[in-house]
């Protein structure tokens, strides 16, 4: 492929040295698991989210699980969730015993919003999921004035800003209950294998989730809940340690892709995502609509252009989640299914790829 979807590689060449010498302190140290390494990244996270804790995972999934169970949900209670993201966000709540109750997207945000939210809340909703989908950012403050508990999918969007109720400027997964994150190679923040992590301000919350994620144990020999074995590991603790003073100018890159997509032909061609009210995006993915997004996905490929659709069969639809049909219809996230394709972005993707994609897909649609 001459342009690629994404780039994790080219931005931490650079680094290459600095990743050496991290990893090689981890060797020396024989420290593996959790320890020192990873109580410094979680400091060093929860400082630039500016969060009072960080507890550190296994990946971005068990946080979900993980941070979900933290704040109380357990069976016979309901999570709601979008069906349009990717299927972990609603495979991590089944594992708490709780049901996910599907609500629809806005179609230009692309996330949930207070009504969507609002239409499936039943006395047994315990909490809502939400998703800062594509690294764009969901209206926490308005869906938490429901008065339901929301943690935040902040897999996608590490370094997307959000307003809190009070009109204070904030990083997404800081905005709710609870935040989780993946550090998978792909995302705005990725390492060299799995790893994710869960953010809150609440002392109890965290304290929970530092016990779920270490078989529900404190101390050694007694085991307190049916937990997890979800633990981040030292080498890519001390990586992402490397990494995380780079993010900024990363999402950066990110930013002014986006806006130089937005000022293309692009726009005469294609559906374009809205920012979230208040918010500045992070955009893990662009991601256009059109009637025809598989006839123009093949007709990038034919140039050498790499583009693709990642939900094309929304959640609710998967053979999995039959238990959890929905109640309420779902017209946003069908047709967002159907209509959706990501073009190429990354922190290291250049003005000429971009102007290239934008006239590849003019020319297509
Ligand atoms: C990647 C992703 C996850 C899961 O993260 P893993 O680290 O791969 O387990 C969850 N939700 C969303 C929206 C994601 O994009």
């Amino acid at each position: 492929m001459s342009i690629p979807a994404f780039d994790p590689r080219t931005p931490v060449l650079p680094l290459r040295a600095e990743i050496d010498e991290a990893v090689g302190r981890v060797l020396d140290s024989g420290a593996f698991i959790l320890g020192p390494e990873v109580s410094a990244f979680e400091e060093a996270f929860a400082r630039w989210l500016g969060a009072k804790h960080v507890v550190g995972v296994a990946n971005g999934t068990e946080a979900i699980t993980i941070a979900l169970r933290a704040l109380g949900v357990g069976p016979g209670d309901e999570v709601i969730v979008p069906s349009f993201t990717f299927y972990a966000s609603a495979e991590a709540i089944p594992p708490t015993g709780a049901s996910p109750v599907f609500c629809d997207v806005d179609p230009l945000t692309r996330c949930v919003t207070a009504d969507t939210v609002r239409a499936a809340i039943t006395p047994r909703t315990k909490a809502v999921l939400v998703v800062h989908l594509f690294g764009n950012v969901a209206p926490v403050a308005e869906i938490a004035a429901l008065g339901v508990p929301v943690v935040e999918d902040t897999a996608q969007a590490t370094g997307a800003d959000g307003t809190r109720a009070d009109g204070t400027v904030a990083k997404a997964g800081t905005l709710g209950a609870a935040g989780t994150f993946s550090f998978y190679p792909s995302k705005n923040l990725g390492g060299f294998g799995d790893g994710g992590a869960i953010v809150t301000d609440d002392d109890a919350v965290a304290e929970q989730a530092r016990l779920l994620r270490l078989h529900g144990s404190r101390a050694k020999d007694t085991y307190l809940e049916v937990g997890y074995n979800s633990r981040l590991d030292a080498i890519q603790a001390a990586i992402l340690g490397v990494l995380l003073p780079h993010v900024p100018a990363w999402v950066e890159h990110r930013r002014a892709a986006a806006a130089r997509y937005r000022a293309s032909a692009l726009a005469d061609a294609v559906g374009l995502p809205a920012d979230g009210p208040s918010s500045s995006p992070a955009w893990n993915l662009w991601v256009v609509t059109h009637p025809e997004a598989d006839r123009i996905a093949a007709g990038l490929q034919e140039r050498g252009i790499e583009a693709r659709a990642y939900y094309r069969q929304p959640i609710h639809l998967q053979p999995a989640m039959e238990p959890w049909a929905p109640f309420v219809p779902l017209p946003h996230t069908t047709q967002l299914a159907a209509e959706h394709l990501a073009l190429p972005i990354s922190a290291a993707i250049t003005d000429d790829q971009i102007d290239e994609v934008a006239a590849a897909v003019a020319e297509l649609a």
